[in-house]
């Protein structure tokens, strides 16, 4: 048995983004309060430390496997941003599609004649900041990154919604043409509006000699986050 097991090989990888239905389905709980524990020391149910995001402590048991501290893997959640934001390793990706793709009809920016015979890099090298699209003969105007994540077209900033908006108008046989494989990775993802939240046990906390309970920073961090939202929400 044992044999079998350690025979078996990882052949490829593939990376991809995440769409905002696989995290949906891959979270087992909706966090929505900054909120960690009730008075009695519980995890409260939508707050970062939801049992159903896995059982790091003794005595409770995870409320999606069932399983107890130390066998329970820990499950992700997630958060509902209230405004779009730009996922900011993604922040090149988007600005090659901002300047590549006609803002109107969606279609890369180089005419069907001046595609041919030239590579995807080629291609999206040529379509770069077009004056107007070949295809619908709209004007277009530039669009400018100013580092690190602020997109402008001249004096005006555009924001991640309207970003969003371009990113979904442009088709999977488009992106196909300059080397972009829509199926894992459509631009729009990069653009969050659900953000994966890690397992509580990534993130476990730990009791201080004190007694006292401390979180991890990254838990910190993701409850500012809900804060945020529930601010803007
Ligand atoms: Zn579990
Ligand atoms: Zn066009």
């Amino acid at each position: 048995m044992r044999e079998k097991y350690f025979r078996k090989q990882v052949r490829a990888l593939r990376f991809s983004l995440l769409s905002p239905e696989k995290v949906k389905k891959l979270s087992a709980a909706k966090i929505v309060t900054p909120e960690l524990y009730d008075i009695d020391g519980f995890p409260v149910d939508g707050g970062l430390m939801d049992l159903r995001l896995g059982a790091i402590d003794p005595g409770v048991s995870c409320r999606t496997c069932g399983k107890r501290v130390k066998e329970c893997p820990g499950h992700p959640g997630c958060i509902d941003l209230a405004r779009p934001v730009f996922h900011i390793k993604y922040i090149p990706l988007i600005e090659l599609c901002l300047r590549t793709f006609c803002p109107s009809c969606g279609k890369l920016t180089l005419s069907e004649e001046k595609q041919k015979d030239h590579t995807p890099s080629e291609r999206s090298k040529k379509a770069r900041d077009a004056k107007r699209c070949p295809h619908c003969n709209e004007m277009i105007e530039r669009v400018k990154l100013d580092k690190p994540s602020t997109f402008m077209i001249g004096k005006k900033r555009l924001n991640s919604i309207e970003v969003r908006q371009r990113l979904v108008l442009i088709k999977d046989e488009e992106l196909k043409r300059i080397g972009i494989n829509a199926k894992t990775c459509r631009p729009e993802w990069s653009v969050l509006s659900l953000l994966l939240v890690p397992s509580v046990t990534v993130r476990p906390s730990i009791t201080l000699d004190s007694g006292e309970r401390s979180e991890d920073d990254m838990t910190h961090k993701l409850s500012d986050i809900t804060i945020s939202c529930n601010h803007i929400f």
